[in-house]
């Protein structure tokens, strides 16, 4: 129906809310803003680019720094200068100006401290979404006859970060789909999660949809609850939950050559079990949620409870009872200082000593008046992901890439600036370790800086270290026994409860699944130990069935797993797409594609940090010590390779 009114325009869902606070509210607001963030707003606000060409950022943002440098003074100074422009641009009724593209890469530019272009500057515009357009979102118009849509029933295994994104997709495309989880609810690892202390360890403005304002986060890198709250938001917002099936494990998939379908089979959470016919699958079963525990004697004598960290118990009374914690990585740093004042001891268990960077403000709130910004400020919001996510983006896999002209006769350091960045989280040790030189040796790593997964400290993991009641173990567990922890130098330890803080089964993508493709062809046989996709996405023998965060796609260095995704998702729906348009009834990567992207993968990881020979111990790498699971790409190069389909990578048959 026409009615001769013309639409009203929707806003920019990242212009900020509009606002009518009074000139206190933002005065006060204004003295927790984030400066640069603000500079950016402010020529939003205004049109005017000086706010920005004004001043020069003497850093980079980091979490040691998010004003970049700039000096107290000069912060003083742009506060007291916004004030008056943000209540004109409130008076004006909360309408920002329009910038031009040349001006918007000025501005990142500027953020960047360099010249920003070529594929990193068009990856960061399509992030930032300055015209509020979802780029990625799935606009096939009617390309696709409705009768072949409702025929192509698509199943999603999981409903984790990926998993919510292939919905939002499909529904987009107006696809069948069913989401099948095996958890009660959505999440994923972040509904698994829930041991004291779970939270994110990438900043939480990059660590979500970048088609959703990022406004909301109460802390820079939120805990648990928040993120699985966010996961059920975003399910209800785009209307996912009819299609999901929760406490619902699939169990096998079988490709039937003669129908060119999959036959998923599922078995719910009573033991019944089903099976469901798909003309694609998309697994997004994630990467790190089946639990790795370890092989220790006498693990079943324990008297007490002891679980993973994965199946914390909801009702686990740990008040002054002797707590042994065995494993040290991620989780184990986030559970010992959580949990230090309330148990009786707390033995820590670590077999590698631990890289750690300090981050001020790892578990700080996200203060008032920032808060206030980013929900009114106009693209505040953007700038700050930007500045956040930026600066590991720029550098790439350079940090991690070994020298080969740098002695590395010790097996500590890679590379020059490998060596520095040692002898600088060396240095953060130390200064948490004053006063007890006999933790020294206990916690500094014998290989080189950010060969495994690097954590953080706010202070808290050394600070917990140094409390009476902590003993950091780093001897051999020989055995358990019912009463405790026996290592090998024959001292008994006694505990009441012991937490299993060993991690996850990495490299077994799509386990436990049974997976039968092409000719009977088991996953779990060909890949064995070296489990390879072409871009992480399509296995050569399983047409139609797409991984999310699958082999060689885990992130060891910059920006979110939320940006892999991205395109993930966007590559199995452009090869969706090319199966329906086509009339082919399937789609499968050429061997060879495969086999060349495999073994390019293979020899670039073979040169970063994270194959050294010298760390032993790593779930990155599979039982001969090679790295199947981490992406060796920078994001922008990953972004390329993934952004358009090229029809020649393929087979539709
Ligand atoms: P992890 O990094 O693999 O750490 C497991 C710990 O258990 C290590 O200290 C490991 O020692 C120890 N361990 C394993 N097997 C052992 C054995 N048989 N005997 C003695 N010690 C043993 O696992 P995680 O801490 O659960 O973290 C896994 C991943 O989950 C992280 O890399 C991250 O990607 C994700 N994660 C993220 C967050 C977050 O974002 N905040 C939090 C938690 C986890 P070695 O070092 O010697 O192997």
């Amino acid at each position: 129906m026409t009615t001769g009114v013309p639409p009203v325009a929707a806003r920019n869902p990242h212009a900020g809310v509009p606002f009518g606070d009074d000139d206190a509210v933002i005065a006060a607001a204004v003295e927790d803003m984030n400066i640069p963030a603000l500079l950016c707003s402010l020529v939003h606000m205004t049109g005017d680019p000086s706010w920005v060409r004004r001043w020069r950022l003497p850093l980079l943002a980091s979490a040691s720094d998010l004003q970049c440098g700039l000096s107290a003074a000069d912060q003083a100074t742009v506060r007291r200068e916004a004030l008056p422009v943000i209540a004109s641009y409130r008076d004006r009724g909360c309408e920002p100006r329009a910038l031009s593209p040349d001006l918007q890469l000025e501005m990142m530019s500027w953020l960047a401290g360099r010249p920003l272009e070529g594929r990193l500057a068009d990856m960061f515009f399509e992030d930032m979404q300055f015209d509020g357009a979802d780029r990625r979102a799935i606009g096939w118009g009617d390309e696709v006859p409705a009768e072949v849509k409702a025929a192509s029933h698509v199943v999603v295994i999981g409903c984790g970060l990926s998993g919510i994104l292939a919905g939002i997709r499909l529904s987009q495309a107006g696809l069948p789909f069913t989401i099948i989880e095996k958890d009660e609810g959505p999440g994923g690892t972040w509904w698994e999660n829930h041991y004291p202390g779970a939270r994110v360890d990438v900043g939480s403005h990059q660590y979500c949809y970048a088609f959703e304002p990022s406004d909301h986060w109460s802390e820079y890198y939120c805990q648990q609850p928040e993120l699985r709250d966010y996961f059920v938001a975003v399910v209800d917002q785009y209307g996912l939950r009819p299609h999901c099936r929760f406490q619902t494990a699939v169990t096998a998939l079988t490709w039937d050559e003669a129908g060119a379908r999959w036959r998923v089979e599922t078995r719910g959470a009573d033991g019944t079990v089903d099976a469901i016919d798909a003309r694609f699958v998309v697994s997004a079963v994630g990467s790190l949620n089946l639990p790795r525990l370890p092989d220790i004697p006498g693990m079943d004598t324990f008297a007490g409870p002891s679980f993973h960290s994965a199946r914390w118990p909801e009702d686990l009374d740990i008040s002054g009872r002797r707590f042994a914690q065995i494993g040290a990585g991620a989780t184990g740093f986030q559970i010992a200082p959580t949990i230090a004042d309330d148990v009786a001891t707390l033995t820590i268990y670590e077999r590698t000593a631990q890289w750690m960077f300090p981050n001020p403000v790892y578990k700080s709130a996200v203060p008032p008046g920032d808060r206030w910004a980013l929900r009114h400020l106009p693209f505040y919001t953007r700038w700050f992901r930007f500045l956040m996510t930026y600066p590991g983006i720029s550098t790439g896999t350079t940090p991690f890439r070994r020298d080969p002209d740098y002695p590395d006769d010790d097996g500590v350091a890679i590379s020059e600036a490998n060596a520095a960045r040692g002898e600088q989280l060396k240095a953060w040790i130390l200064s948490g370790l004053q006063g007890r030189p006999d933790l020294i040796d206990k916690c500094l790593p014998d290989y080189p800086a950010s060969g495994k997964r690097i954590v953080q400290d706010d202070g808290s993991w050394l600070g917990c270290l140094c409390k009476p009641n902590v003993e950091l173990v780093r001897t051999t567990i020989e055995r358990i026994v019912p009463n405790g922890v026996i290592t090998v130098d024959g001292t008994l330890r006694e505990a009441d409860i012991i937490c299993f803080a060993t991690g996850f089964r990495h490299n077994e993508f799509l386990a436990p699944m049974e997976v039968t493709g092409r000719n009977g062809t088991s996953l779990r046989q060909q890949w064995g130990d070296e489990p390879t996709a072409y871009l992480g996405v399509t296995v050569p023998n399983f047409p139609n069935l797409f991984c999310l965060y699958g082999p060689g796609t885990n992130l060891a260095h910059s920006a979110s797993l939320f940006f892999h995704s991205e395109y993930q998702v966007t590559h199995a729906m452009d090869a969706i797409r090319a199966v329906l348009t086509s009339g082919a009834r399937s789609i499968e990567v050429r061997k060879d594609v495969h086999d060349t992207y495999a073994e390019w993968h293979q020899r670039e990881i073979s040169e970063l940090v994270w194959a050294h020979p010298s760390i032993k111990h790593s779930h990155y790498k599979n039982p001969a010590g090679k790295v199947y699971t981490l992406s060796p790409w920078p994001i922008d190069q990953y972004w390329e390779l993934t952004r358009v389909l090229d029809p020649n990578d393929y087979v539709l048959a």
